[in-house]
């Protein structure tokens, strides 16, 4: 027997207007707590559905795609990201997987610009200054100086969507851009950016001033930012994160801070699993790093987008069409995510 209409299994609370759209397209199951399922429950809700709608929060690895039930054939992620699926599992397991690129990158790349800012210009710092007692010192020409931006060399780690929206930005505050990654943009992309490419990420992190990282999580970006690397960046250069904690050895990263060798870091993302490590909360406590909770595409006009865009992945999917937002297995071709 077949439905009426497909059902479709969501797993964090989403924009009112998406779910509202979503009850109306299908028989839509929501998260009305939003308190992260556990792999059980979740199991358990997916039971005869036809779609999952994922996000980061959820761990959908190969023991978890096992125990789907065979009707369920889409997992349509909410985010850009997917390092929280087992791409390969599901693809053996014949079941799709979609994202939601692009819609999110203008935004993200706003907030990776305020954290590139946020350090050099001490703007955390500078906010708490007077929640104390409403009182400060007041104007001087010695207090609060921070480092201009204008001139420092700005080193992205993956000139992809979002890394390129951050250098059209970082070009208009008068940073140098400088790039490494897995392949060079062709020159009219160096051209109109200014950017200069450096075929190995250590000979870029030995001359930039502030580095930012662009790239998705996987085996091969683990820890990009190592121990070893962090040392070779320049004395008092800065880290900002805004793609992935795993890509960053984060107990370095404090410890380089802690020392004196590197000014600071601004981080989106960071390791929370037993909480956030102690050194970099301190660090924090002490103005030499900021902290965002993985607030980077976090808009409400950027979350309705990505709704929107998940709707359009599972409709095309159950039209008989390939999702305009599929992901395949690392090293597969037609990988559009
Ligand atoms: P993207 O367009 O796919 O760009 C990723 C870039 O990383 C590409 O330039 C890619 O190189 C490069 N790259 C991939 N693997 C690499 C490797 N092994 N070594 C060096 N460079 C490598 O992705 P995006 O849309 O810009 O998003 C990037 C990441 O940001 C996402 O994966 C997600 O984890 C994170 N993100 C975070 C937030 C947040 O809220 N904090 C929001 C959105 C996204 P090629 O040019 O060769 O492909």
């Amino acid at each position: 027997m077949t439905r009426a209409r497909p059902k479709v299994v969501v797993t964090r609370r989403l924009p009112a207007p998406i779910q509202e759209r979503m009850a109306a397209l299908f028989d839509a199951e929501f998260n009305e707590t939003d308190v992260p399922l556990s792999a059980e429950v979740l199991i358990g809700q997916a039971r005869q559905a036809d779609v999952l709608v994922s996000s980061i929060t959820d761990r959908i690895d190969a023991g978890l795609i096992a125990a789907l039930p065979p009707s369920l054939k889409l997992i349509a992620q909410f985010g850009n990201g997917f390092d929280n699926i087992d791409v390969e599992a599901a693809h053996g397991a014949g079941i799709t997987v979609t994202n939601t690129p692009s819609v999110l990158t203008e935004d993200t790349a706003d907030m990776a610009m305020a954290l590139i800012l946020a350090i050099p210009r001490r703007l955390a710092e500078g906010a708490r200054v007077l929640l104390k007692d409403g009182t400060w010192p007041g104007w001087a020409p010695t207090w609060m100086l921070g480092q201009r931006i204008g001139g420092k060399a700005l080193g992205i780690v993956g000139l992809g969507r979002i890394g390129t929206a951050v250098a059209r930005r970082a070009r208009a505050f008068g940073l140098e851009i400088h790039y490494c990654g897995r392949t060079r943009k062709p020159p009219q992309v160096e051209e109109a950016l200014n950017a200069r490419y450096w075929a190995s990420v250590e000979e870029m992190l030995a001359h930039v001033d502030i580095v930012s990282l662009h790239t998705p999580h996987t085996r091969e970006t683990y820890n990009i930012l190592s121990a070893e690397r962090l040392k070779r960046m320049k004395k008092g250069a800065v880290v900002v994160n805004i793609a992935r904690p795993e890509l960053v050895d984060e107990a370095a990263l404090a410890e380089l801070i802690a020392s004196g060798h590197l000014l600071g870091a601004a981080l989106d993302v960071f390791e929370h699993k037993k909480g956030v490590n102690p050194q970099l909360l301190a660090l924090a406590r002490e103005n030499k790093v900021v902290l965002t909770p993985h607030m980077g595409s976090a808009t409400l006009e950027g979350r309705i987008e990505m709704g929107e865009t998940v709707i359009v992945n599972i409709r095309t999917f159950l039209d008989g069409h390939t999702p305009p937002h599929r992901v395949l297995p690392e090293g597969r071709l037609g990988t559009n995510a």
